[in-house]
């Protein structure tokens, strides 16, 4: 973690609502116009207020902004666990037009080098982040890029991160679906690719938790891990 990791904290934007979809069960990707002369890293999270709205409970959010400035388009996405709470039954009834603030982004969950092979781990919704990471990476076909997606129910930009796999040999998705296999999964890749790699591991804490113990008890050094917990799940 660096000082200007956290830079982003002191910029705060107007965002304006162009969709909100709801393409799978309970998840919702949200896109904002771009927002003129901001720009972030890959991986970086805000924290987002709806101006005007009445909320039930808490009145703000954290999310992980889910694309690369590159796609001229800012992106998150959420999952709606029941009960739906205040915020995001507010989120969801807003429409296009309607207007989001957001602090940030910042943090430190972000590519950290141009050469080492990248072994992205995403832990349900934690693809957010994982997925602007990708679309930074998209077109990088000097390292490896893994990603180890797992997900009980939907993998949410599965076309999309399949389409990148077509285009970039060097990209290789892989959609588990129990605890078993995605840990078998990346222990697999800890083993092949060790501390030549840097391991990024973002969603839900106990999930983030798990697998970052699973890798330094196979040799991963603390120094490769890189986490982002998703607080509030
Ligand atoms: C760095 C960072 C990045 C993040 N990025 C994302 C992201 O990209 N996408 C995302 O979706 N989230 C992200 N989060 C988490 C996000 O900020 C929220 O905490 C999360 O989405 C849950 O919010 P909520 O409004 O659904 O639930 P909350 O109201 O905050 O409740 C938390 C949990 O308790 C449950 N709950 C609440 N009330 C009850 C009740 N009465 N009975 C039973 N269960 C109940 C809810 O179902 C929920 O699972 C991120 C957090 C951090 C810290």
């Amino acid at each position: 973690m660096k000082i200007t990791d956290f830079t982003g904290i002191f910029s705060r934007t107007s965002l304006t609502i162009d969709s909100i979809d709801n393409p799978h069960d309970d998840y919702y990707v949200i896109t904002f116009d771009y927002p003129e002369g901001l720009t972030w890293d890959p991986g970086e999270h805000g924290i987002f207020t709806l101006p005007g709205k009445k909320v039930k409970g808490r009145s703000f959010r954290i999310f992980s902004v889910a694309s690369s400035p590159s796609e001229n388009k800012l992106l998150i996405a959420t999952h709606a666990n029941e009960p739906v709470s205040g915020f995001k039954q507010a989120l969801f009834s807003l429409s296009k037009g309607d207007k989001v603030n957001m602090v940030g982004p910042f943090g430190w969950y972000k590519v950290k080098d141009a050469t080492s092979p990248v072994v992205l781990i995403a832990a349900g919704i934690g693809i957010t982040a994982n997925r602007a990471m990708i679309k930074q990476l998209e077109h990088d076909t000097r390292r490896d890029v893994f990603l180890v997606y797992s997900s009980s129910d939907t993998h949410l930009f599965k076309e999309e991160l399949d389409r990148i796999a077509l285009s970039n040999p060097k990209f290789r998705p892989f959609y588990t679906t129990g605890r078993d296999q995605t840990r078998e999964t990346y222990l697999k890749l800890a083993e092949n690719l060790g501390n030549d790699a840097t391991y990024y591991v973002a969603g839900k804490p106990k999930s983030v938790k798990d697998i970052s113990k699973r890798l330094r008890e196979n040799n991963i050094n603390f120094t490769h891990i890189v986490f982002d917990y998703y607080l509030g799940y």
